[in-house]
């Protein structure tokens, strides 16, 4: 039988099949399509300008890792551009460590500047310290908010005026599930792809692959042989999000194309929803809050 050939370049045989286009790509037009598609993203939603200072928030996952590289490739024709690396370290045993390492090798490959920030040093205490004190039955929540503080006080302390996140479009998805499921409707405007900061408050934040399929990314990781860390994190076993995940890729396999109907219908609701939020400053802390007291505040005094 013979090999098929990419449906780009006429040329090269195919090596995947995007089901829900009905094309076929060899590797390196499949790595041009992934990039193409994150730079009409940054153009689109006007996330990045030629001088800006943007911190890249790497884990040692390969969605991050990925996103490191792609944003050095597409910003390396720009002289002002300035790329860093920010790293948190939750402090989570046994896994944290290896991911760490493995960015810290990466970023040493792309001679990009990485700089680590640790909840220890920030807040006292490590996750795996806070899940055991508070017997915590939902430790991403938790991380969630520590780690959203650790970004906003790293992104500041690094002197960028951007932080890249690498959520992709199962994450995006997943997040709208799990926003109805909790009953919390008005998050799903609160969660754009670019976040200009409420007014300076924050530093802007945007997230270049949410429309970027995560099983795409894996496979530019490999293509692109990009080494990073494939061992779960040990309290993501029992998060809702796994459910949802599961869910919503059984029903892409069945329905190919699903995904990014479903992301467009959320975008539309992202877009028609204007969450116009006050903050006060955290009466503990200093740093900008929507109550009195922050999350993070709350979470330490309880802890
Ligand atoms: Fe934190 Fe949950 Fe992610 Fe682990 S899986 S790093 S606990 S958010
Ligand atoms: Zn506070």
């Amino acid at each position: 039988m013979s090999k098929m050939l990419c449906d780009v370049c006429h040329r090269l045989p195919a090596f995947y099949h995007r089901r829900f286009e009905g094309t076929r790509l060899c590797r390196m037009c499949f790595k041009k399509s992934v990039e193409n598609k994150v730079r009409k993203t940054i153009s689109e939603h006007q996330m990045l300008r030629r001088d800006d200072r943007v911190a890249v928030a790497v884990s040692g996952g390969k969605d991050s890792l990925t996103l490191l590289y792609v944003l050095r490739k597409i910003g390396s024709r720009f002289p002002d551009f300035k790329l860093k690396a920010l790293t948190i370290d939750e402090g989570i045993k046994g896994y944290r460590d290896e991911a760490i390492k493995l960015a810290r090798e990466f970023c040493g490959k792309m001679r990009v500047h990485q700089e680590v920030f640790s909840f220890k040093e920030l807040f006292n205490l490590t996750l795996d310290e806070a899940v055991k004190k508070r017997n915590e039955r939902h430790p991403c929540s938790l991380c969630g908010v520590l780690r959203r503080r650790a970004m906003e006080v790293g992104a500041r302390k690094m002197e960028v005026n951007k932080l890249a996140t690498a959520h992709n479009l199962d994450d995006e998805l997943q997040t709208f599930f799990l926003n109805i499921l909790h009953g919390e409707p008005l998050r799903i405007a609160r969660n754009k792809p670019l976040m200009n900061g409420a007014g300076g408050l924050f530093i802007p934040k945007i997230k270049p692959f949410h429309q970027i399929l995560e099983k795409e990314i894996s496979l530019y990781a490999y293509i692109s042989g990009i080494p990073f860390q494939e061992k779960p994190c040990p309290y993501a076993g029992s998060a809702l999000r796994n459910d949802i995940r599961r869910f919503l890729d059984e029903m892409e396999s069945r329905h190919p194309g699903l995904k990014y109907v479903a992301y467009s219908a959320v975008s539309k609701l992202k877009d028609a929803g204007e969450l116009r939020e006050g903050f006060t400053k955290c009466a503990l802390c200093g740093e900008p809050s929507a109550t009195n007291i922050c999350s993070v505040c709350e979470i330490t005094a309880q802890t």
